[in-house]
């Protein structure tokens, strides 16, 4: 689904650059449940956003879905982002003053779904997350868990085949977090590929697969067992 090889990216930064991504290799096969981590700075998001083709990369080669993501225009990567990925990002990023039921209606909304139609799947959809009777609550009326689990609903709308969350519990209390967790599973379950970047152990343990990244490469990947740079790393 996701392959990446000698992925490099930079910022610039004063006269010079700051380079973030030191040639990442990373294989995630279809139906995946994959968590990121690693200390802050590590290059975590700047890797999630390349993958979500949020943020674009200066060497290497990028595929999804087989298809090759490099030089991608804005156009095309917003086709994309809209027909495979669905975001969940720690600060749930929806709308204050729109509905639980509208914001999860939004992707449709840009897809040109009828407006009945998109009150229905997304009605329903909050009901799968089992906000049925939430609907019409503002953000602020939510708490953080109901938030993220709207913001869920968001991402799942338009059927994305990947799922790239954040720190999704970056915000949450620990049972809160471990109830969203239970729900990004049974999205895996229903088949679709979840990346979730955190620097929880906890959270991290609930997914199928640890990548660790410091300072801008992977350091462990249990799919890659012999990498060189994993017996120097402490991470
Ligand atoms: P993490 O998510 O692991 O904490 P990030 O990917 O956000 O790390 O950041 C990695 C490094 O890149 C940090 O040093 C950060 O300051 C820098 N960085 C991230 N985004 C930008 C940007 N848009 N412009 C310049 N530097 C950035
Ligand atoms: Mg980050």
């Amino acid at each position: 689904m996701i392959e990446i090889q000698s992925l490099e990216k930079s910022y610039p930064m004063g006269r010079g650059t700051l380079q973030v991504l030191k040639g990442i290799d990373l294989k995630i096969e279809a139906g995946e449940m994959v968590a990121i981590m690693g200390s802050s700075g590590s290059g975590k998001s700047t890797l999630l956003n390349v993958i979500g083709l949020l943020d674009d990369f200066d060497a290497g080669t990028y595929s999804l879905g087989g298809d090759d993501m490099d030089g991608l225009t804005e156009k095309r990567a917003a086709r994309y982002r809209s027909q495979y990925l669905g975001f969940v990002f720690q600060s749930f990023n929806l709308i204050s003053f729109k509905d639980a039921l509208e914001n999860v209606s939004l992707p449709l909304f840009y897809q040109g779904v009828p407006r009945k139609e998109r009150q229905k799947r997304s009605s329903e959809m909050l009901g799968r997350m089992g906000m049925e009777d939430r609907q019409h609550h503002l953000p602020n009326e939510l708490s953080g868990g109901q938030n993220q689990r709207v913001a869920i609903a968001r991402a799942l709308i338009a059927n994305p085949r990947v799922v790239l969350a954040d720190e999704p519990t970056g915000a949450l209390d620990s049972t809160t977090s471990n109830e969203v967790m239970q729900v990004l599973r049974e999205v895996n379950q229903d088949g679709i590929t979840v990346v979730i970047v955190t620097h929880e152990e906890d959270i991290a343990a609930q997914c199928d697969r640890i990548i660790r990244l410091n300072d801008g490469q992977i350091v462990r990947d249990p799919s890659q067992p012999g990498r060189p740079a994993e017996d120097s790393a402490d991470v």
